[in-house]
């Protein structure tokens, strides 16, 4: 290790400031050592939700006293806090999941902090997008962390054309990274489809860090289909767009070739037999060979003539 790397547990009295500390966003395991000490030895914690919090904190057994602080009081707390801070307080800020300020409150209370001088001290550690954004298999060179799109289907739409519009401008390929919740994924997808091409090679990383994780990969349209198959949407999401730049991307929507046409072509081409084509289309499509073999039994019962929308 470094000479210059600090240990995860200083010996030394916490510096007064504010520490923002990351919390696990499914798996406590992913907790660290730095958070654990940091939350140990902080005066308060000042939390997005102190119940939620509390359950995290009992489980590994720390007993510093926690203050509320979220969207709808943070202007209110963040005097009071910065004023402990300023007489030599230390304050670590949470949030329910991740990296505080992250779509979470948190930004508010660090500018104030900032101005009076106060000390701020990450703590990194998970982070949905990021997590997402390394696993997924597209470009992470440089990305854009659009957070949640609007609620509201017209202002969704409005924002999408935009983020569009920047991306075809953009010299370099870069991927967009969204949160979104297990009511809208579908709407969003379907309205990902009908403006940015239903070819759009896409992610959603469901459920991150937890017993039920997933990829989906594949064009937006295949994984439209796979979540819309499902009886019921649910967990947590995070959406990754390729959006590198296409010459009248808007307009240019290919349909994709047919599962059981490139299955047959796959045979046809490499002498193959069906399930070694759907193992090399799974491959190329980034899917599951399960998801692609649901696609191909619903491709055969849809009545002849009836193009794949
Ligand atoms: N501050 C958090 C972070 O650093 O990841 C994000 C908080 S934001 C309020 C919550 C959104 O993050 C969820 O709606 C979802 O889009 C995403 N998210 C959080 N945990 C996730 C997980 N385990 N798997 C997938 N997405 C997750």
């Amino acid at each position: 290790m470094n000479e210059a790397a600090i240990s995860s547990r200083d010996e030394r009295p916490l510096a007064p400031g504010l520490y923002i500390v990351a919390t696990p966003i499914g798996n406590l395991g992913d907790i660290t050592l730095r958070a654990l000490d940091v939350l140990k030895r902080a005066d308060r914690i000042a939390c997005e939700d102190t119940r939620h919090t509390q359950k995290l904190l009992n489980h590994f057994g720390i007993v510093t006293p926690t203050v509320s602080c979220h969207e709808h009081n943070e202007r209110a707390r963040a005097a009071e806090l910065i004023a402990a801070m300023k007489n030599g307080g230390r304050i670590a800020l949470v949030s329910d999941a991740g990296t505080p300020g992250i779509s979470d409150p948190g930004s508010l209370l660090v500018t104030q902090a900032i101005a009076a001088g106060v000390s701020v001290i990450p703590i990194p550690g998970a982070n949905a997008a990021l997590a997402a954004l390394t696993a997924s298999g597209i470009a992470a060179a440089e990305f854009h962390f659009a957070g949640f799109l609007p609620e509201k289907p017209g202002a969704r739409r409005t924002r999408l054309e935009s983020l569009l519009a920047e991306c075809e401008a953009a010299e370099a390929p870069r991927t967009l990274v969204f949160h979104e919740a297990p009511h809208r994924i579908l709407p969003m997808l379907e309205d990902l489809e009908s403006m940015w091409g239903a070819d759009r090679r896409i992610v959603v990383a469901r459920e991150l860090t937890k017993v039920h994780e997933e990829f989906l990969r594949g064009t937006v349209v295949e994984v439209r289909k796979v979540l819309g198959s499902r009886e019921q949407v649910r967990g947590e999401f995070v959406v990754l767009v390729d959006a590198q730049p296409r010459t009248g991307a808007r307009v240019r929507v290919q349909v994709q070739e047919s599962v059981a046409g490139r299955i047959a072509r796959l045979q046809a081409e490499g002498g193959v037999d069906e399930m070694e084509a759907l193992k090399r289309l799974a491959r190329e499509r980034g899917l599951s060979k399960s998801e692609l073999y649901r696609e191909l039994q619903r491709e055969r019962a849809r009545p002849k003539g009836r193009g794949k929308s």
